[in-house]
């Protein structure tokens, strides 16, 4: 993701307090009291400019949404579109993914998704892999039991490396697609990354994978 200076955005972001949640170790535990309901919490890691985790929050509503963005510049094109739409179960959250369990109790998330991650090709840089197996034990610990990864990407190497850590973490994989698009999977939501790939051509991947039960 090229990254635009955009000296605006910190103020932009603090001014939408109820959308870009601002302290968010204090909610820690208490997601369901921001959202108003006991429904279930999916979250996007790198959720870069919102059109997936927006489309999602759509087609939906039974399921509260938080979007996940590292950066400022590119979380505020996120905010912008949760502005104009108005969903009351969409919130986005602007922290580094490794931090997550200072974010979100354990159990208190349903399903993980990641979307085009960075693919990190170079073997110095695997642990910063959002399928690295750290960020696996990340993801276990504030997921519900048996909680799942939904995962895509049009990066092969990705892929192969992520299908590979899953199954030694112990994740069960439940669904693998070559070419998302070619397949019968119903109701995929699109991210921006995956429109651009997809008009080059290139084919999409992706995967399910459910953590085994601790029970
Ligand atoms: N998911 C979007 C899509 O498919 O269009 C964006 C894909 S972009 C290649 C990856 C995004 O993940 C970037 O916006 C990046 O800032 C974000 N990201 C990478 N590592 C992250 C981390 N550790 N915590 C939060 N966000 C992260």
């Amino acid at each position: 993701m090229r990254l635009r200076n955009k000296p605006w955005a910190n103020e932009y972001i603090q001014q939408h307090p109820n959308l870009v949640i601002p302290n968010p170790e204090e909610v820690k535990g208490k997601w369901n009291e921001i959202f108003q309901n006991e429904n279930p919490i999916h979250i996007e890691v790198g959720t870069g400019k919102g059109q997936f985790i927006v489309g999602m929050a759509k087609q939906n509503p039974h399921i509260n949404y938080i979007g996940i963005e590292l950066y400022q510049s590119v979380i505020v094109s996120a905010l912008s579109k949760l502005e104009e739409e108005q969903l009351p179960n969409l919130k986005l959250l602007n922290v580094n993914a490794k931090n997550l369990t200072d974010y979100f109790a354990p159990g208190e998330i349903g399903r993980v998704y990641l979307n085009f991650s960075d693919p990190w090709p170079k073997n110095r840089h695997e642990k910063r892999r959002l399928t690295y197996k750290t960020f696996l034990s990340t993801f276990e610990t504030i997921m519900v039991d048996e909680g799942e990864i939904h995962f895509k990407t049009d990066n092969q190497g990705l892929f192969e490396y992520s299908l590979k850590s899953f199954s030694e973490y112990g994740l069960l994989l439940k669904f693998v697609s070559l070419d998302l698009h070619k397949s019968d999977f119903e109701g995929n939501i699109m991210t921006e990354y995956e429109e651009k790939f997809s008009k080059k051509g290139q084919r999409i991947y992706r995967a399910e994978a459910k953590y085994p039960s601790k029970k």
